[in-house]
């Protein structure tokens, strides 16, 4: 984390993340990892009206109550060590997609870094707030970093918060130009395997590093 406090960050990305239409009204959530607990938005609370001290840290006494979808984010951090912040959207052409139950194809360059595989798959349906829910979450995001959940939105993850942002945008992105193709016909030529391994190795090792700032 950089000089601001992991609580300022999370609300800067709250707006950040209101102001990119990826939730409507209190909906969604957003967490970052904090040494072996987590730092959560609390349960319900408008995103407009949001301060540092309104922020969750697990493990500490607060007055309000963490997000409802607290099993979820713990699953991810808990499956993988390389996730550092994770954004839960009700965007709307994700959930659209999550909606049909409809895996994304990868279809483009930018999105390949959020795949497992060849496809940012939906996880099977579970009611919010469960276990069951994060259980699906797990299983459908492998080595990825994004999913839909079915009937419900997306859950998009990062190395950070600013990250898991972009990655949530992109997303949004990707869902829309999908279903864009669909209305205009349906086909669709899916980038390969080996060349969304290749893009998403780059992206990691070189392309995301750039994008902090630095210069090689
Ligand atoms: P919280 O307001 O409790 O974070 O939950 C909103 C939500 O999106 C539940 O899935
Ligand atoms: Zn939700």
């Amino acid at each position: 984390m950089t000089a601001l406090s992991v609580e300022k960050e999370i609300v800067a990305t709250a707006q950040s993340f209101l102001k990119s239409n990826l939730t409507v009204g209190t909906w969604g959530n957003i967490s970052c990892r904090v040494g072996d607990t987590l730092a959560i938005t609390p349960s319900g609370k408008s995103y407009e009206n949001l301060k540092a001290k309104d922020i969750v840290i697990i493990g500490k006494k607060h007055a309000l109550a963490p997000s409802s979808e607290l099993f979820l984010h713990q699953a991810i951090y808990k499956s993988r060590k390389d996730i550092q912040a994770i954004i839960h959207t009700h965007s709307t052409y994700a959930t659209a997609l999550a909606c049909q139950h409809t895996d994304l194809p990868i279809l483009t360059e930018d999105i390949a870094q959020l795949a497992n595989g060849k496809v940012i798959k939906c996880a099977k349906y579970a009611l919010a707030g469960t276990e069951q829910l994060a259980k699906n979450a797990v299983q459908a995001l492998g080595s990825g970093w994004a999913i839909l959940l079915a009937n419900h939105g997306a859950v998009v993850c990062g190395t950070t918060l600013n990250q898991a942002l972009l990655f949530a945008q992109l997303l949004e992105k990707a869902a829309q130009t999908y279903y864009i193709c669909q209305a205009a016909g349906g086909k669709v030529h899916p980038l390969t395997s080996a060349n969304i391994e290749k893009l998403k190795k780059f992206y990691f090792q070189c392309y995301a590093k750039r994008q902090e700032g630095e210069s090689k």
